[in-house]
């Protein structure tokens, strides 16, 4: 496999040339690809791709291009289609809940790692006959600070229960691990050596030697200021691992989900109106692919084309609502945007490859988002 052939040179050159009047994402598989050797490269051990931050076709075929072979899948649906992507792919079933159904096909899948996070969950890939040749990874959480939003409200064993799930773990005769996931947009590097170090304290409590540590995703992606410095955040778990572990350090996992796909997407919203108030109205929003900005915030990564030559006036705030007819359907607080910003005016919101399509809805009949490939995005 390689390069997926772009249709269009860049964004503004597609819009301009169409005037497409519902929203557009564009795709730049090199920029994917790009993405996936750089964690490829710099990451010190195996890299999984979290397949919920975007599980299209064509992402997936791009990453096992750029040559990621192993995925984070969490339920029949996406072990199937990566399978029938990759038949040799690796999986994780990261989920740590999961009915005995699910962990029938995950079988016939030949999974290779399972996480749990409680006793029942265990026993439940005992009675099912998960083989003892699978790797099975005890999630831990802590409170820890430093990522958008806390996935420990959800999942994951507070230290004592990993003890005892660890050794279960090993008396039932699974390879041993542990897993963990900061949080997601996580931008602090020492989210990771605190749970690290926790990892570490627990399998010495259990008295249990990690097979491998995945220390999950979470990774941020660019949305506002600088773009993150992921390398700064590898080497800051490289160092924790060996500080933590010494000489029996256990192999590394990560399975980035929205660091791996953000930057290779940006969605284009149309300005459908700008009312007396200056309020503007766009033909997507938070029940289409701009989703996440309710929960994360707003991005600065906003780029403005116009049929009608420059918009060069100074910025000024503006309230911005989709299209629906719902009052949620409203973008946090203000936005800056040029004074000059007109109706027919596209605002290219770049990063957008994470959590957008993935759980886009047809709410009010909006949300039919037209994906076209491009060389770049910029
Ligand atoms: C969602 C998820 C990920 C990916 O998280 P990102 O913040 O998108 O990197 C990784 N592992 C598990 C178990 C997840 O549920």
């Amino acid at each position: 496999m390689s390069l997926v052939t772009a249709l269009y040179a860049s964004p503004s050159q597609h819009l301009l040339s169409h005037a497409p009047d519902h929203p557009v994402l564009y795709f730049a598989p090199s920029i994917l690809q790009a993405t996936a050797k750089r964690f490829l490269s710099g990451f010190p051990g195996l890299v999984t791709y979290a397949v919920k931050a975007n599980d299209a076709e064509e992402v997936l075929e791009n990453l096992m291009a750029a040559g990621v072979e192993a995925f984070d899948v969490a339920s029949p649906f996406e072990m199937a289609r990566v399978k029938k992507l990759m038949p040799s792919a690796v999986l994780h079933y990261n989920n740590p809940v999961r009915s005995e159904a699910e962990v029938a096909t995950a079988i016939a899948h030949g999974v290779a790692s399972y996480s749990v996070d409680s006793m029942g969950e265990l026993a439940k890939l005992v009675r099912c006959g998960v083989p003892l040749s699978a790797e099975v990874s005890v999630r831990l959480r802590l409170p820890v600070k430093g990522a958008a939003y806390d996935f420990g409200v959800k999942f994951g064993a507070d230290p004592e229960l990993a003890v005892s799930l660890l050794r279960a773990v090993a008396e039932a005769g699974f390879v041993p691990s542990m897993t963990f996931h900061p949080g997601t947009q996580c931008a602090d590097p020492t989210a990771w050596g605190v749970y690290i170090d926790s990892c570490a304290a627990v399998a010495r409590d259990a008295g249990v030697t990690l097979e491998r540590l995945n220390v999950g995703g979470g990774y941020a992606a660019h949305r506002t200021g600088a773009a993150p410095d992921l390398e700064a955040i590898f080497a800051a778990i490289e160092l924790a691992a060996t500080r933590a572990f010494g000489d029996a350090a256990p192999a590394l996992v990560c399975e980035p989900g929205r660091a791996m796909v953000a930057e290779s997407f940006s969605l284009a919203t149309r300005v459908k109106a700008i009312r007396d108030d200056n309020a503007v109205f766009l033909n997507d929003g938070i029940y289409g692919g701009l989703a996440e900005l309710p929960i994360l915030g707003n991005t600065d990564r906003i780029e403005l084309v116009s049929l009608n030559g420059k918009r060069d006036a100074a910025p000024i705030e503006h309230i911005v609502f989709g299209p629906t007819c719902d009052s949620l359907d409203r973008l946090p607080g203000t936005v800056a945007l040029a004074g000059d910003l007109a109706e027919g005016d596209w605002l290219i919101w770049h990063g957008l490859g994470a959590y957008s399509t993935a759980t886009v809805t047809r709410f009010n009949g909006y949300g039919a988002i037209e994906v076209v490939t491009t060389n770049r995005l910029a």
